[in-house]
């Protein structure tokens, strides 16, 4: 790795642990229409299997999966925040290839250092 090319991962690693700074609002999990089942004893709906379309949140935690119920009300801000979590993880995962670039240009440029020493 030559300097130019590190000098564009370190400025490409503080771009992106600024944006990732600036992202507060964020929630893992998704966003799915759930066909609920009522509680009424007749209902034609559940009775063809149609239920009643609701729109939930679930989240997954140590290998459960936890339903939030959102509405029409939330729905709006849910998408924004598991878009959130998304563009964050992103960016997380490309910090970190970043990272592991320059851990190996290290390594690769002590190896030089050391070549040169002509030990
Ligand atoms: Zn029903």
């Amino acid at each position: 790795m030559d300097a130019n090319e590190r000098r564009r991962l370190l400025r490409r690693r503080r771009l992106l642990v600024k944006r990732l700074a600036a992202v507060e609002e964020f929630v893992r999990g998704s966003v799915v229409l759930m066909k609920r089942k009522c509680v009424r004893a007749r209902c034609r709906r559940c009775a063809e299997g149609e239920g009643h379309p609701t729109w939930v949140l679930t989240v997954s935690e140590a290998g459960k999966t936890r339903t939030v119920y959102l509405g029409e009300k939330r729905l709006a801000e849910a998408r924004r925040l598991t878009a959130n979590y998304r563009r964050a993880s992103e960016w997380v995962e490309e910090i970190a290839r970043v990272n592991l670039a320059l851990l190996k240009a290290g390594a690769a440029e002590t190896e030089e250092q050391s070549d040169g020493e002509g030990r």
